[in-house]
This record gives C-alpha cells, structure tokens and sequence, in this order.
C-alpha cells in the first residue's frame, strides 16, 4: 500500500514525492507517461554528447531563497545570467528593450535620461492596462511593441496581444539602463550536472518508487494508495467535463552543427521572420565544451503536448469550474503549472509544492519529523 501516487515527475511531483518521503517517511509512488523523470525540464546528453533541453530551453532563477536552498540539496550550480537577442530591422539587439537596443535600432546615442523622454513621447496613455498590447503600448509605444511584441505573440499564442491577459507580456520588462539580462531575480544559476541529474537525486530516496511509461489510469484501480497528487492537466483529470482547456504546445527541433558556435548569443528571439519564435544554443547555457554545438527551434502549435495555460478571462473563468470540482475531493492534491492553470516559471512549481506540502504536513501533527 502506498501511502501516495503522485502522477507526473516534474517539479511538482518530484518535490512533493521527496519531501513526502524524506520528511513524513511516507510511501510514494511516482507515474509519469513519459520515459523519463524531469517533466518539462529534462535534459539530456544527445549522440554528439551535447547536454540538450529535450523540451526548450530552461534557465533556472529565483528571488525566493528558500527554494534555492531546496534545490541545492540536490545540485551544485553553475552561476549563469541569461542573455537574448531579437532579430529586428536585420539587427541582433538586446531585448529585454533597454537603452542599447533603441541607440543601435535607431543610430542613435540617447543617455538613459533621454531614453525616459524618448518613451515618455511614444507611449500611448491608458487608462486601465488590461491585455498584452496595452502592457507594451503604455511602456514604448506602438512602432516597437509592432517590431517585438505583436508579431512573436500572435506566432506563440495564435492570437492577437490585445486578446491575451497583461501578465504575458508583462514578463518582459522595458529597461532605461544598459542592463541586458533577460532575468534579474537574485538567485540565478543552473544546476551544475543538469536538471535531470538533480532530479535523480532527489528521487533517489528507498520510499520512493518511479513508474514510467504509464498513464496513471492504468495502475490507480491495480496498485492500492491512500492520497493522490496530481499534477496533469486539471482538464484531463476530469474527462473535459466542461470542455477542454486551452493549452499552447510547440514543436521543438533540434539540430547539431559541426562548429563549436552557431550565433552570438544564448537565445535569438525572431519576432518577425520565420515560423519558430525562438532558436537556443544550449551550451551558452550549460558552459559545456564540445566541438560541435547544438540548438532548437521552437515551432509553435495548437495541438502536441499541454506546455503552456492561456491566460485570458474565458480560460480563467472555465479553469475555476475545475478548480471548483478539484476542491471537492481533498484527497487529491491538484500542484504544478497544467494541473492550476498557472503559467508558472520552475521555481513557483517548486515554490507551490513546498506549500502543499506544509499543509500535508500541518494535518498530520502527530507525527514527528524523520531526521
Ligand atoms: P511538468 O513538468 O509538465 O510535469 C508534469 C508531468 O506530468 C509530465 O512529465 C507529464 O508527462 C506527466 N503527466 C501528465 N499527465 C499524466 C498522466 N495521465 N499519467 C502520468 N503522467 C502524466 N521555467 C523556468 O523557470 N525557466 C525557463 O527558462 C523555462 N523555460 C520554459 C520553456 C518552455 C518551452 C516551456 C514549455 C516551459 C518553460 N518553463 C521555464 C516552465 C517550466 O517548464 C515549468 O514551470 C515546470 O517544468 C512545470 O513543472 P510541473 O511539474 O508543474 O509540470
Ligand atoms: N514576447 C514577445 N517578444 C519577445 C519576447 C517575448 O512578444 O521577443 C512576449 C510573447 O508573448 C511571449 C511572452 O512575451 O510569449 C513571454 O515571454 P517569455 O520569454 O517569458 O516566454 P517563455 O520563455 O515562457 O516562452
């Protein structure tokens, strides 16, 4: 009798089958339908022996300490800043935007306090800033949300910014300063040896039983277990009875070139050009060293695999009809970014599974911690 069935070994899953198991010695078993362990952010040694993301690019930042300290349980890390270029006007400039990126699309030489100005003039004033287009708009005008934003939108997402919910794009931000990173939490770095490694490690406890290659609706009438943690598509778990929830996929592909570099930066951005909205150098990534190198090109897709909720209202309204019946059975825990309809980055998945798991933990009070 296992004590849990987690399906899915993602971040959320294997979060939750480590501390379940390490912390309350908890039996638990981990399904996942796919062959490997990782979720969406396995990687791999491909056959040129290059450390590759199978599913896209993932680069690992926090501003919250208590999930690195989590996480370094299970990895060292290499220090790494993300950096991103976007092929605009037959440029390869910054983006974020910042004041680099207007000087070399523009030949111009603002200072940071002219750039202020500069955006102060092209900014369109809005009253309330609701969609993805006004997130933009309101910040640098309408020629550059046209020549960054508008076209890489409605190529990842079929659908216009002004159809999307502000928190899309308002991951971007806008800068004034030089600063060219894409990320500027805190903590940010890459687990040395990989993802994949870390998550070995953390699933590498005696409590912990992994099932793969199997839908957990082949085992959960065969194998006997307590509590269930979730962490599919919330949809899917309840056969679509309301209908499905939309979720963006992409289609990755992958290539090696016989070269050690094939572009002047970790992640291009082609907001305008070409049907992929992004091509990744990995080992800009990985700091791998390796004679030939090796990238992806992300193609987006309605159908293929769930990667990513669509936040607009609809979804919103339609995701807590299911939330509304995932609430009604307490027995199984719904965590992870498919299973809350959350466009979640990796650390919030960790961050939200560390939170279920301390209210696992504050229901059984009676039983003491295992050191
Ligand atoms: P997942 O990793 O999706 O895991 C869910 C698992 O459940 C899957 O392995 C699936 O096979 C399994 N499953 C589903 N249904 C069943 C079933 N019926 N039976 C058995 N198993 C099932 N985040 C960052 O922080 N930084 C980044 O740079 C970044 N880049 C990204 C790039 C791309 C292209 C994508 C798609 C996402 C990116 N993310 C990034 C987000 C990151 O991937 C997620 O936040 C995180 O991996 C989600 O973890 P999870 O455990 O919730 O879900
Ligand atoms: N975006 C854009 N142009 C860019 C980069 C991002 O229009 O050059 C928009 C796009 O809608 C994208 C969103 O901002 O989906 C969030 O970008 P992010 O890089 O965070 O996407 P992710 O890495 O999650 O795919």
């Amino acid at each position: 009798m296992f004590d849990y069935l987690i399906v899915g070994a993602g971040f959320a899953g294997s979060v939750l089958a480590e501390r379940l198991a390490s912390q309350l010695g908890k039996k638990v078993l981990i399904v996942d339908k796919r062959n490997h362990i990782g979720g969406n952010a396995y990687d791999h040694y491909n056959e040129d022996g290059i450390l590759v993301h199978k599913y896209g690019p993932h680069i690992f930042h926090t501003n919250s300490k208590d999930v690195f300290q989590y996480l370094s349980n299970f990895t060292q890390w290499r220090s790494y800043e993300h950096r991103v270029r976007a092929s605009v006007d037959g440029q390869l400039v910054p983006i974020p935007i910042n004041l680099d990126t207007i000087n070399k699309l523009y030949g111009l030489n603002l200072t940071s306090f002219e750039l202020e100005e500069f955006f102060a003039k092209v900014a369109e004033k809005k009253e309330y800033i609701r969609t993805s287009e006004d997130v933009v708009v309101s910040k640098v005008g309408r020629e550059l949300y046209e020549k960054f934003f508008r076209n890489y939108t409605r190529k990842q997402w079929d659908m216009d910014p002004s159809e999307l919910d502000k928190s899309v794009t308002a991951r971007v931000p806008t800068r004034t300063n030089r600063d060219d990173r894409y990320f500027t939490d805190t903590y940010q770095a890459m687990p040395l040896h990989g993802f994949t490694a870390m998550f070995e490690k953390m699933l590498s406890h005696p409590n912990i039983k992994i099932m793969l290659n199997t839908d957990y609706r082949e085992i959960q009438n065969v194998i006997p277990y307590r509590q269930m943690i979730y962490t599919g598509p919330i949809d899917a778990f309840f056969d679509y009875r309301y209908g499905k929830l939309p979720y963006r996929s992409l289609e990755f592909k992958h290539e090696t070139h016989n070269k050690p570099v094939h572009q002047p930066a970790p992640v291009v951005n082609y907001p305008n050009e070409h049907l992929y909205t992004r091509c990744t150098e990995f080992k800009y990534l990985t700091g791998q060293e390796h004679s030939k190198t090796s990238i992806v090109y992300e193609f987006p897709q309605a159908e293929g695999d769930p990667y990513y909720p669509v936040p607009r209202p609809e979804n919103a309204e339609l995701y807590k009809k299911y939330k509304a019946l995932a609430d009604a059975i307490p027995e199984v825990y719904f965590v992870g970014r498919l299973a809350t309809y959350k466009y979640y980055n990796m650390d919030q998945c960790v961050a939200q599974a560390l939170t279920v798991f301390k209210e696992i933990r504050t229901k059984e009070p009676e039983k003491p911690l295992v050191l």
